[in-house]
Protein backbone atom coordinates (compact mmCIF):
# COMPACT_ATOMS: atom_id res chain seq x y z
CA UNK A 1 0.00 0.00 0.00
CA UNK A 2 0.99 3.53 -0.64
CA UNK A 3 1.04 6.34 1.47
CA UNK A 4 -1.06 8.85 0.92
CA UNK A 5 0.86 12.17 -0.44
CA UNK A 6 -1.44 14.42 2.10
CA UNK A 7 -2.62 14.01 5.92
CA UNK A 8 -4.91 15.55 7.69
CA UNK A 9 -3.25 16.73 11.21
CA UNK A 10 -5.12 17.69 14.30
CA UNK A 11 -2.80 20.10 16.37
CA UNK A 12 -3.07 20.09 20.09
CA UNK A 13 -5.04 23.04 20.00
CA UNK A 14 -7.98 21.72 17.91
CA UNK A 15 -7.11 22.50 14.37
CA UNK A 16 -6.58 20.85 11.52
CA UNK A 17 -4.70 21.32 8.93
CA UNK A 18 -3.20 19.23 5.48
CA UNK A 19 0.43 18.32 5.64
CA UNK A 20 1.71 17.28 2.46
CA UNK A 21 4.51 14.16 2.59
CA UNK A 22 5.72 13.69 -0.83
CA UNK A 23 9.07 14.88 -2.21
CA UNK A 24 8.75 18.46 -3.25
CA UNK A 25 10.01 18.08 -7.18
CA UNK A 26 9.20 20.32 -9.81
CA UNK A 27 6.23 21.92 -7.49
CA UNK A 28 4.29 18.67 -7.47
CA UNK A 29 4.38 16.66 -4.12
CA UNK A 30 5.60 13.30 -5.62
CA UNK A 31 6.39 9.56 -3.81
CA UNK A 32 10.24 8.62 -3.68
CA UNK A 33 10.94 6.16 -6.12
CA UNK A 34 11.20 3.30 -3.75
CA UNK A 35 8.29 4.47 -2.29
CA UNK A 36 9.53 3.77 0.78
CA UNK A 37 8.68 6.43 3.99
CA UNK A 38 10.04 6.99 7.61
CA UNK A 39 8.20 8.21 10.63
CA UNK A 40 8.27 11.69 12.13
CA UNK A 41 7.85 12.12 15.67
CA UNK A 42 6.22 14.28 18.15
CA UNK A 43 9.17 14.93 20.65
CA UNK A 44 6.43 16.03 23.67
CA UNK A 45 4.72 12.89 23.24
CA UNK A 46 6.67 10.35 21.58
CA UNK A 47 4.24 9.63 19.17
CA UNK A 48 3.95 9.26 15.13
CA UNK A 49 2.41 12.63 13.43
CA UNK A 50 2.71 11.25 10.35
CA UNK A 51 4.88 9.84 7.85
CA UNK A 52 7.03 11.19 4.91
CA UNK A 53 8.50 10.00 1.84
CA UNK A 54 11.87 9.32 2.06
CA UNK A 55 14.16 10.65 -1.22
CA UNK A 56 17.43 8.35 -2.19
CA UNK A 57 19.88 9.14 -4.73
CA UNK A 58 17.56 8.49 -7.46
CA UNK A 59 15.18 11.22 -5.96
CA UNK A 60 18.08 13.36 -5.93
CA UNK A 61 18.78 13.13 -9.49
CA UNK A 62 15.11 13.59 -10.36
CA UNK A 63 15.17 17.01 -7.79
CA UNK A 64 18.45 17.91 -9.29
CA UNK A 65 17.63 17.86 -13.30
CA UNK A 66 14.21 19.67 -12.33
CA UNK A 67 16.61 22.25 -11.08
CA UNK A 68 19.02 22.25 -13.60
CA UNK A 69 16.14 22.86 -16.13
CA UNK A 70 14.22 25.55 -14.13
CA UNK A 71 18.00 27.39 -13.78
CA UNK A 72 18.21 27.13 -18.11
CA UNK A 73 15.27 28.08 -18.20
CA UNK A 74 13.62 31.25 -17.66
CA UNK A 75 14.94 31.83 -13.57
CA UNK A 76 18.07 32.32 -14.24
CA UNK A 77 17.55 34.72 -17.11
CA UNK A 78 14.45 36.92 -16.28
CA UNK A 79 14.73 40.37 -15.10
CA UNK A 80 15.60 39.75 -11.47
CA UNK A 81 12.63 41.85 -10.32
CA UNK A 82 10.48 38.78 -11.05
CA UNK A 83 12.00 37.01 -9.11
CA UNK A 84 11.49 39.75 -6.42
CA UNK A 85 8.05 39.54 -6.61
CA UNK A 86 8.05 36.39 -6.70
CA UNK A 87 9.81 36.19 -3.29
CA UNK A 88 7.61 38.88 -1.81
CA UNK A 89 4.25 36.80 -2.83
CA UNK A 90 6.56 34.03 -0.60
CA UNK A 91 6.33 36.41 2.55
CA UNK A 92 3.38 37.63 1.75
CA UNK A 93 2.12 33.87 2.28
CA UNK A 94 3.82 33.02 4.52
CA UNK A 95 2.34 35.64 6.52
CA UNK A 96 -0.78 34.62 5.82
CA UNK A 97 -0.05 30.66 7.43
CA UNK A 98 2.48 32.00 9.93
CA UNK A 99 -0.08 30.52 12.50
CA UNK A 100 -0.04 27.09 10.94
CA UNK A 101 3.90 27.11 10.20
CA UNK A 102 3.89 27.95 13.89
CA UNK A 103 2.14 25.41 14.92
CA UNK A 104 4.10 23.27 12.70
CA UNK A 105 7.30 23.84 13.79
CA UNK A 106 6.06 23.10 17.48
CA UNK A 107 4.45 20.08 16.82
CA UNK A 108 7.94 18.39 15.14
CA UNK A 109 10.50 20.28 16.81
CA UNK A 110 9.13 20.77 20.07
CA UNK A 111 10.13 24.03 20.42
CA UNK A 112 7.69 26.42 22.59
CA UNK A 113 4.48 27.89 20.23
CA UNK A 114 5.87 31.66 21.40
CA UNK A 115 9.53 30.96 20.20
CA UNK A 116 8.02 29.37 17.05
CA UNK A 117 6.03 32.37 16.18
CA UNK A 118 9.24 34.32 16.58
CA UNK A 119 10.94 32.17 14.36
CA UNK A 120 8.37 32.61 11.61
CA UNK A 121 8.18 36.42 12.27
CA UNK A 122 11.81 35.99 11.32
CA UNK A 123 11.31 34.08 8.31
CA UNK A 124 8.94 36.28 6.67
CA UNK A 125 11.33 39.23 7.75
CA UNK A 126 13.85 37.31 5.95
CA UNK A 127 12.33 36.22 2.45
CA UNK A 128 11.25 39.73 2.26
CA UNK A 129 14.57 41.08 2.64
CA UNK A 130 15.69 38.72 0.00
CA UNK A 131 12.97 40.14 -2.68
CA UNK A 132 14.00 43.15 -2.64
CA UNK A 133 17.80 42.13 -2.95
CA UNK A 134 16.92 40.62 -6.13
CA UNK A 135 17.03 43.49 -8.36
CA UNK A 136 19.93 45.27 -6.59
CA UNK A 137 22.74 42.76 -7.02
CA UNK A 138 24.99 45.07 -9.33
CA UNK A 139 28.69 44.56 -11.08
CA UNK A 140 30.83 47.92 -11.96
CA UNK A 141 32.63 49.02 -14.49
CA UNK A 142 36.14 49.60 -13.78
CA UNK A 143 38.55 52.48 -15.56
CA UNK A 144 41.39 50.47 -17.50
CA UNK A 145 42.28 52.81 -19.71
CA UNK A 146 40.72 53.72 -22.79
CA UNK A 147 42.04 50.82 -24.79
CA UNK A 148 39.02 48.91 -23.36
CA UNK A 149 35.77 48.64 -21.50
CA UNK A 150 36.10 46.22 -18.21
CA UNK A 151 33.29 45.78 -16.32
CA UNK A 152 32.31 43.27 -13.71
CA UNK A 153 28.73 41.06 -13.17
CA UNK A 154 27.23 39.23 -10.39
CA UNK A 155 25.76 35.84 -11.55
CA UNK A 156 24.29 32.93 -10.53
CA UNK A 157 26.00 29.62 -9.87
CA UNK A 158 23.46 27.35 -11.14
CA UNK A 159 22.00 24.22 -9.12
CA UNK A 160 22.63 24.67 -5.01
CA UNK A 161 22.41 21.99 -3.00
CA UNK A 162 21.00 22.90 0.92
CA UNK A 163 21.50 20.58 3.44
CA UNK A 164 19.70 21.72 6.87
CA UNK A 165 19.49 21.31 10.81
CA UNK A 166 16.59 20.01 13.42
CA UNK A 167 16.97 23.42 15.89
CA UNK A 168 15.29 26.05 13.47
CA UNK A 169 13.77 23.92 10.40
CA UNK A 170 11.71 26.65 8.91
CA UNK A 171 14.17 29.63 9.79
CA UNK A 172 17.36 27.69 8.32
CA UNK A 173 14.82 26.73 5.06
CA UNK A 174 14.52 30.79 4.51
CA UNK A 175 18.47 31.26 5.17
CA UNK A 176 18.89 29.15 2.26
CA UNK A 177 16.37 29.30 -0.60
CA UNK A 178 15.74 33.40 0.06
CA UNK A 179 19.63 34.32 -1.15
CA UNK A 180 19.85 31.63 -3.46
CA UNK A 181 16.48 32.67 -4.87
CA UNK A 182 17.11 36.38 -5.49
CA UNK A 183 20.41 35.89 -7.11
CA UNK A 184 18.86 33.43 -9.59
CA UNK A 185 20.24 29.90 -8.31
CA UNK A 186 17.60 27.04 -7.96
CA UNK A 187 17.76 24.83 -5.18
CA UNK A 188 18.23 21.01 -3.97
CA UNK A 189 17.36 21.37 -0.33
CA UNK A 190 17.47 18.35 1.99
CA UNK A 191 15.75 19.15 5.75
CA UNK A 192 16.91 17.38 8.87
CA UNK A 193 15.62 13.69 9.14
CA UNK A 194 13.56 14.48 12.41
CA UNK A 195 11.55 18.28 11.51
CA UNK A 196 10.50 17.61 7.78
CA UNK A 197 7.30 18.64 7.76
CA UNK A 198 7.52 22.91 8.06
CA UNK A 199 9.41 23.23 4.16
CA UNK A 200 7.23 21.12 2.65
CA UNK A 201 4.35 22.92 3.85
CA UNK A 202 5.96 25.90 2.96
CA UNK A 203 6.29 24.33 -0.36
CA UNK A 204 2.91 24.95 -1.08
CA UNK A 205 3.21 28.33 -0.46
CA UNK A 206 6.47 28.24 -3.01
CA UNK A 207 4.29 27.30 -6.15
CA UNK A 208 1.46 29.60 -4.49
CA UNK A 209 3.65 32.63 -4.55
CA UNK A 210 4.46 31.66 -8.50
CA UNK A 211 8.09 30.38 -7.88
CA UNK A 212 8.39 28.21 -11.35
CA UNK A 213 8.50 24.52 -11.05
CA UNK A 214 11.99 23.27 -10.38
CA UNK A 215 13.42 26.20 -8.94
CA UNK A 216 12.72 24.87 -5.31
CA UNK A 217 12.90 21.48 -4.67
CA UNK A 218 12.91 20.05 -1.20
CA UNK A 219 13.82 16.45 -0.42
CA UNK A 220 13.19 15.22 2.85
CA UNK A 221 15.61 12.17 4.06
CA UNK A 222 18.70 10.97 5.89
CA UNK A 223 22.40 12.61 5.88
CA UNK A 224 24.31 9.42 4.79
CA UNK A 225 21.96 8.49 1.79
CA UNK A 226 19.79 11.85 0.85
CA UNK A 227 22.47 14.44 2.34
CA UNK A 228 25.57 12.42 0.55
CA UNK A 229 23.97 12.54 -2.59
CA UNK A 230 23.59 15.79 -2.31
CA UNK A 231 27.06 16.69 -1.55
CA UNK A 232 28.56 14.17 -4.19
CA UNK A 233 26.33 15.20 -6.99
CA UNK A 234 28.12 16.33 -10.12
CA UNK A 235 25.48 18.75 -11.31
CA UNK A 236 25.48 20.43 -8.14
CA UNK A 237 27.37 23.79 -8.47
CA UNK A 238 27.26 24.79 -4.51
CA UNK A 239 26.57 23.37 -1.40
CA UNK A 240 25.85 25.26 1.97
CA UNK A 241 24.95 23.04 5.42
CA UNK A 242 24.42 23.95 8.70
CA UNK A 243 24.93 21.18 11.59
CA UNK A 244 27.36 19.88 13.40
CA UNK A 245 31.08 20.06 12.37
CA UNK A 246 31.96 16.70 12.15
CA UNK A 247 29.33 16.24 9.24
CA UNK A 248 30.80 19.70 8.00
CA UNK A 249 33.99 18.63 7.44
CA UNK A 250 32.83 15.61 5.95
CA UNK A 251 30.80 17.45 3.39
CA UNK A 252 33.68 19.56 2.68
CA UNK A 253 35.73 16.39 1.88
CA UNK A 254 32.70 15.40 -0.18
CA UNK A 255 32.67 18.03 -2.76
CA UNK A 256 36.43 18.58 -2.81
CA UNK A 257 36.32 14.99 -4.19
CA UNK A 258 33.30 15.01 -6.53
CA UNK A 259 33.46 18.10 -8.18
CA UNK A 260 35.04 20.77 -5.62
CA UNK A 261 31.83 22.43 -5.49
CA UNK A 262 31.84 25.93 -3.53
CA UNK A 263 31.15 25.10 0.30
CA UNK A 264 29.63 27.07 2.79
CA UNK A 265 29.32 26.06 6.25
CA UNK A 266 27.75 26.87 9.54
CA UNK A 267 29.02 25.04 12.05
CA UNK A 268 28.64 24.05 16.22
CA UNK A 269 29.94 26.49 18.75
CA UNK A 270 30.79 26.63 22.05
CA UNK A 271 30.42 30.56 22.85
CA UNK A 272 31.32 32.58 25.66
CA UNK A 273 28.72 34.66 27.16
CA UNK A 274 30.80 37.26 29.43
CA UNK A 275 29.84 39.43 32.66
CA UNK A 276 31.42 42.09 33.88
CA UNK A 277 31.56 43.38 37.43
CA UNK A 278 30.12 46.69 36.49
CA UNK A 279 27.55 45.05 33.88
CA UNK A 280 23.93 45.58 34.95
CA UNK A 281 23.05 42.06 36.66
CA UNK A 282 19.60 42.06 35.67
CA UNK A 283 20.28 43.10 32.02
CA UNK A 284 23.11 40.46 32.48
CA UNK A 285 21.07 37.63 33.75
CA UNK A 286 18.51 38.19 30.87
CA UNK A 287 20.55 37.53 28.40
CA UNK A 288 22.44 34.59 30.39
CA UNK A 289 18.73 33.09 29.73
CA UNK A 290 18.41 33.87 26.07
CA UNK A 291 22.12 32.49 25.57
CA UNK A 292 21.43 29.30 26.98
CA UNK A 293 17.64 28.36 27.62
CA UNK A 294 16.33 30.25 24.23
CA UNK A 295 15.42 27.38 21.74
CA UNK A 296 15.90 24.66 24.78
CA UNK A 297 19.45 25.08 23.66
CA UNK A 298 19.54 23.49 20.36
CA UNK A 299 20.98 26.77 19.39
CA UNK A 300 24.34 26.68 17.29
CA UNK A 301 25.44 30.51 18.96
CA UNK A 302 24.24 29.25 22.67
CA UNK A 303 26.08 31.22 25.38
CA UNK A 304 27.26 27.84 26.55
CA UNK A 305 29.80 29.19 28.50
CA UNK A 306 29.02 31.58 31.00
CA UNK A 307 31.82 33.34 32.44
CA UNK A 308 31.36 35.89 35.39
CA UNK A 309 33.76 38.36 37.07
CA UNK A 310 34.95 37.37 40.84
CA UNK A 311 33.26 40.65 42.36
CA UNK A 312 29.64 39.59 41.15
CA UNK A 313 29.90 36.28 40.75
CA UNK A 314 27.89 34.72 43.61
CA UNK A 315 24.78 37.53 42.99
CA UNK A 316 25.05 36.83 39.25
CA UNK A 317 25.07 32.75 39.82
CA UNK A 318 21.80 33.40 42.58
CA UNK A 319 19.85 35.57 39.98
CA UNK A 320 20.92 32.66 37.06
CA UNK A 321 19.75 30.18 39.21
CA UNK A 322 16.44 31.73 40.22
CA UNK A 323 15.75 32.72 36.59
CA UNK A 324 16.37 29.19 35.42
CA UNK A 325 13.95 27.72 38.63
CA UNK A 326 10.75 30.11 37.13
CA UNK A 327 11.30 29.48 33.72
CA UNK A 328 8.16 27.56 32.09
CA UNK A 329 9.54 24.05 30.93
CA UNK A 330 6.94 21.78 29.22
CA UNK A 331 3.77 21.82 26.79
CA UNK A 332 4.87 23.76 23.62
CA UNK A 333 1.47 24.89 22.79
CA UNK A 334 1.02 26.31 26.61
CA UNK A 335 1.86 30.25 25.27
CA UNK A 336 3.31 30.53 28.53
CA UNK A 337 5.91 28.04 28.21
CA UNK A 338 9.54 29.09 27.11
CA UNK A 339 11.13 25.66 27.06
CA UNK A 340 9.75 23.06 25.05
CA UNK A 341 10.82 19.56 24.46
CA UNK A 342 14.38 18.60 22.89
CA UNK A 343 14.13 17.68 19.53
CA UNK A 344 14.86 14.08 19.60
CA UNK A 345 15.34 10.97 22.24
CA UNK A 346 19.26 11.16 20.60
CA UNK A 347 20.11 14.84 21.95
CA UNK A 348 17.80 14.33 25.24
CA UNK A 349 20.50 11.28 25.93
CA UNK A 350 23.33 13.10 24.31
CA UNK A 351 22.05 15.99 27.40
CA UNK A 352 21.84 13.49 30.30
CA UNK A 353 25.23 11.80 29.07
CA UNK A 354 26.29 15.75 29.69
CA UNK A 355 24.98 15.58 33.21
CA UNK A 356 26.82 12.33 34.06
CA UNK A 357 30.05 13.47 33.17
CA UNK A 358 29.86 17.22 35.01
CA UNK A 359 29.42 15.23 38.30
CA UNK A 360 32.36 12.84 37.63
CA UNK A 361 34.45 15.40 36.79
CA UNK A 362 33.45 17.79 40.14
CA UNK A 363 31.62 20.53 38.75
CA UNK A 364 28.95 21.73 40.84
CA UNK A 365 25.30 20.91 39.92
CA UNK A 366 23.03 24.67 40.68
CA UNK A 367 19.92 23.27 39.33
CA UNK A 368 18.37 21.35 37.14
CA UNK A 369 20.92 18.57 35.93
CA UNK A 370 17.44 15.90 34.88
CA UNK A 371 14.60 14.91 32.86
CA UNK A 372 11.49 16.24 33.20
CA UNK A 373 9.06 13.78 33.87
CA UNK A 374 9.18 10.54 31.94
CA UNK A 375 7.06 11.46 28.46
CA UNK A 376 9.00 13.62 26.19
CA UNK A 377 12.25 14.54 26.00
CA UNK A 378 11.99 17.45 28.62
CA UNK A 379 14.92 18.76 30.38
CA UNK A 380 15.04 21.06 33.36
CA UNK A 381 16.67 24.27 32.64
CA UNK A 382 20.38 23.13 33.62
CA UNK A 383 23.58 25.14 35.97
CA UNK A 384 27.00 23.54 36.69
CA UNK A 385 29.33 25.84 38.38
CA UNK A 386 33.03 25.56 39.45
CA UNK A 387 33.46 24.23 35.48
CA UNK A 388 37.60 24.19 34.72
CA UNK A 389 38.61 24.63 31.30
CA UNK A 390 39.82 21.09 31.07
CA UNK A 391 36.13 19.37 31.78
CA UNK A 392 34.61 18.12 28.71
CA UNK A 393 31.02 19.94 29.64
CA UNK A 394 33.39 23.14 29.34
CA UNK A 395 35.01 21.84 25.67
CA UNK A 396 32.30 20.56 23.82
CA UNK A 397 29.20 21.49 22.29
CA UNK A 398 26.04 19.69 24.23
CA UNK A 399 23.48 21.60 22.39
CA UNK A 400 21.06 21.55 25.35
CA UNK A 401 19.64 23.83 28.11
CA UNK A 402 23.00 23.22 29.70
CA UNK A 403 25.29 26.41 31.28
CA UNK A 404 28.56 26.01 32.43
CA UNK A 405 29.47 28.58 35.14
CA UNK A 406 33.32 29.35 35.07
CA UNK A 407 34.58 33.04 37.32
CA UNK A 408 38.03 35.12 36.06
CA UNK A 409 39.42 38.07 37.18
CA UNK A 410 40.57 40.41 34.27
CA UNK A 411 39.55 41.14 30.90
CA UNK A 412 43.00 39.85 29.48
CA UNK A 413 42.24 36.58 31.23
CA UNK A 414 38.61 36.19 30.14
CA UNK A 415 39.36 36.88 26.60
CA UNK A 416 41.82 34.17 26.68
CA UNK A 417 39.56 31.76 28.16
CA UNK A 418 36.77 32.38 25.43
CA UNK A 419 38.96 31.85 22.54
CA UNK A 420 40.62 29.08 23.93
CA UNK A 421 38.38 26.61 21.72
CA UNK A 422 38.22 25.06 18.59
CA UNK A 423 35.01 27.10 17.94
CA UNK A 424 33.82 30.80 17.16
CA UNK A 425 30.62 31.52 16.42
CA UNK A 426 29.65 34.01 18.92
CA UNK A 427 29.81 35.93 22.37
CA UNK A 428 28.14 37.84 24.55
CA UNK A 429 30.06 40.42 26.74
CA UNK A 430 27.64 42.47 29.75
CA UNK A 431 29.26 45.82 30.91
CA UNK A 432 28.57 49.54 30.92
CA UNK A 433 31.89 50.83 30.37
CA UNK A 434 32.22 51.38 26.33
CA UNK A 435 35.97 50.67 26.76
CA UNK A 436 35.67 47.44 28.40
CA UNK A 437 33.00 46.38 25.45
CA UNK A 438 35.46 47.81 22.92
CA UNK A 439 38.37 46.36 23.91
CA UNK A 440 37.15 42.86 24.62
CA UNK A 441 35.16 42.47 21.57
CA UNK A 442 37.67 43.42 19.44
CA UNK A 443 39.79 40.61 20.90
CA UNK A 444 37.00 38.34 20.45
CA UNK A 445 37.64 35.55 18.16
CA UNK A 446 33.61 35.15 16.95
CA UNK A 447 31.97 36.30 14.26
CA UNK A 448 29.21 37.62 16.01
CA UNK A 449 29.80 39.51 19.26
CA UNK A 450 26.72 40.42 21.74
CA UNK A 451 27.24 43.66 23.87
CA UNK A 452 24.30 43.39 26.75
CA UNK A 453 22.00 41.34 24.83
CA UNK A 454 22.40 37.68 23.03
CA UNK A 455 20.87 35.56 20.47
CA UNK A 456 19.72 38.71 18.92
CA UNK A 457 19.32 38.11 15.26
CA UNK A 458 18.54 40.56 12.70
CA UNK A 459 17.93 40.16 8.73
CA UNK A 460 20.42 42.61 8.13
CA UNK A 461 22.95 41.46 10.49
CA UNK A 462 25.71 38.79 8.86
CA UNK A 463 25.72 35.60 11.37
CA UNK A 464 28.70 33.29 10.65
CA UNK A 465 31.54 31.65 12.55
CA UNK A 466 35.62 31.95 12.55
CA UNK A 467 37.83 29.10 13.41
CA UNK A 468 35.64 25.49 12.72
CA UNK A 469 32.34 27.05 13.03
CA UNK A 470 32.21 28.02 9.89
CA UNK A 471 32.51 29.65 6.46
CA UNK A 472 30.71 32.15 5.24
CA UNK A 473 28.18 34.12 6.44
CA UNK A 474 24.30 34.01 6.12
CA UNK A 475 21.81 37.04 6.15
CA UNK A 476 22.69 40.60 5.32
CA UNK A 477 24.60 41.87 2.21
CA UNK A 478 26.94 39.18 2.91
CA UNK A 479 24.49 36.06 2.22
CA UNK A 480 24.56 37.08 -1.58
CA UNK A 481 28.24 36.34 -1.32
CA UNK A 482 27.66 33.03 -1.15
CA UNK A 483 25.11 32.76 -3.82
CA UNK A 484 26.77 34.73 -7.07
CA UNK A 485 29.76 34.54 -8.51
CA UNK A 486 31.74 37.55 -10.53
CA UNK A 487 32.35 37.47 -13.99
CA UNK A 488 34.89 40.22 -15.30
CA UNK A 489 34.12 41.18 -19.11
CA UNK A 490 36.90 42.99 -20.51
CA UNK A 491 35.98 44.76 -24.47
CA UNK A 492 39.42 45.65 -26.68
CA UNK A 493 38.26 49.20 -28.45
CA UNK A 494 39.13 50.24 -31.74
CA UNK A 495 38.60 53.81 -33.14
CA UNK A 496 36.19 53.44 -35.34
CA UNK A 497 36.50 54.27 -38.97
P1 LIG B 1 24.26 16.69 11.72
O1 LIG B 1 25.20 17.79 11.44
O2 LIG B 1 24.77 15.32 11.45
O3 LIG B 1 22.92 16.91 10.86
C1 LIG B 1 22.57 18.11 10.22
C2 LIG B 1 22.08 17.81 8.81
O4 LIG B 1 23.12 17.14 8.08
C3 LIG B 1 20.88 16.88 8.75
O5 LIG B 1 20.04 17.26 7.69
C4 LIG B 1 21.51 15.53 8.45
O6 LIG B 1 20.63 14.63 7.82
C5 LIG B 1 22.63 15.94 7.51
N1 LIG B 1 23.73 14.96 7.42
C6 LIG B 1 24.17 14.11 8.38
N2 LIG B 1 25.20 13.36 7.91
C7 LIG B 1 25.41 13.75 6.63
C8 LIG B 1 26.32 13.33 5.61
N3 LIG B 1 27.21 12.36 5.82
N4 LIG B 1 26.27 13.94 4.41
C9 LIG B 1 25.38 14.91 4.17
N5 LIG B 1 24.47 15.34 5.09
C10 LIG B 1 24.49 14.76 6.31
O7 LIG B 1 23.78 16.86 13.21
P2 LIG B 1 22.95 15.83 14.15
O8 LIG B 1 23.55 14.47 14.09
O9 LIG B 1 21.51 15.96 13.84
O10 LIG B 1 23.24 16.47 15.57
C11 LIG B 1 24.47 16.21 16.21
C12 LIG B 1 25.02 17.45 16.86
O11 LIG B 1 25.28 18.44 15.87
C13 LIG B 1 24.10 18.16 17.83
O12 LIG B 1 24.09 17.58 19.08
C14 LIG B 1 24.71 19.53 17.85
O13 LIG B 1 25.82 19.56 18.71
C15 LIG B 1 25.17 19.73 16.43
N6 LIG B 1 24.20 20.53 15.63
C16 LIG B 1 24.51 21.81 15.32
C17 LIG B 1 23.61 22.59 14.61
C18 LIG B 1 23.90 24.00 14.26
O14 LIG B 1 22.98 24.77 14.04
N7 LIG B 1 25.13 24.41 14.17
C19 LIG B 1 22.38 22.06 14.21
C20 LIG B 1 22.11 20.72 14.51
C21 LIG B 1 23.03 19.98 15.22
Amino acid sequence: STYPLSTTITLPNGKTYEQPTGLFINNEFVPSRQHKTFEVINPSTEEEICQVYEARKEDVDDAVNAAEAAFKGSWGQVDPAVRGKALYNLAELLEEHKETLAAIESLDNGKALQLAQGDVALVINYIRSCAGWADKLTGQYIDTGATHHTYTKREPIGVCGQIIPWNFPLLMWSWKVGPALAAGNTTVLKTAESTPLSALYASKLVKEAGIPPGVVNIVSGFGKITGDAIASHPKIKKVAFTGSTATGRLIMKTAADSNLKKVTLELGGKSANIVFNDADVKVAVKALVAGIFYNSGEVCSAGSRVFVQEGIYDEVLKEFKSAAETLKVGDPFDLLTFQGAQTSQMQLNKILGYVDSAHSEGATLVTGGERLGNKGYFVKPTIFADVKPNMKVYKEEIFGPFAVVTPFKTADEVIELANDSEYGLAAGVHTKSLDTATYVSNKLEAGSVWINTYNDFHQMVPFGGYKQSGIGREMGAQALDNYTQWKAVRIALQKPE
